[in-house]
């Protein structure tokens, strides 16, 4: 087990991550991601993916979970636990683009779980993207 969250606490957030993605905006692809994130502050937020016609300017459901984190508890928000879920019975990890988006706000030991090309994967957020909280600018 990895840091940061136990089992249970990691399935109730896939369950959470799996009800999000059933508001997904994704008219495009129909790939319907839905990502939970639980905060240091014990507080629970959702997001979903909204793409729009535009390709590249498509949100992920961890980033849409993210910016809602922010807006809602402030600047201090810390990340304790992520699950991605999605209803298309595929592989999806956070991409890169996430990756590096919540290493500004995560605990380099958060769990991260989501669904991995044989089963559901839990990694802690530093085996997902070494060095990812080390970046700072001085
Ligand atoms: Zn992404």
């Amino acid at each position: 087990m990895k840091t940061g969250a136990n089992q249970q606490e990691l399935e109730r957030l896939m369950e959470l991550a799996r009800k999000a993605a059933e508001n997904s905006y994704s008219p495009y692809s129909k790939f319907r991601v839905g990502a939970a994130l639980r905060l240091t502050n014990g507080e629970t937020v959702t997001g979903t993916n909204v793409e729009n016609v535009s390709y590249g300017l498509t949100i992920c459901a961890e980033r849409a979970a993210l910016v809602r984190a922010v807006s809602q508890f402030g600047p201090g928000v810390r990340i304790a636990a992520v699950a991605v879920a999605n209803l298309n019975g595929t592989a999806s990890p956070p991409c890169g683009a996430c990756r590096q988006v919540l290493a500004e706000f995560i605990e380099p030991e958060a769990a991260v779980v989501f669904p991995a090309a044989d089963a559901t994967r839990t990694m802690s957020f530093s085996e997902l993207l070494p060095l990812g909280t080390e970046m700072k600018l001085k």
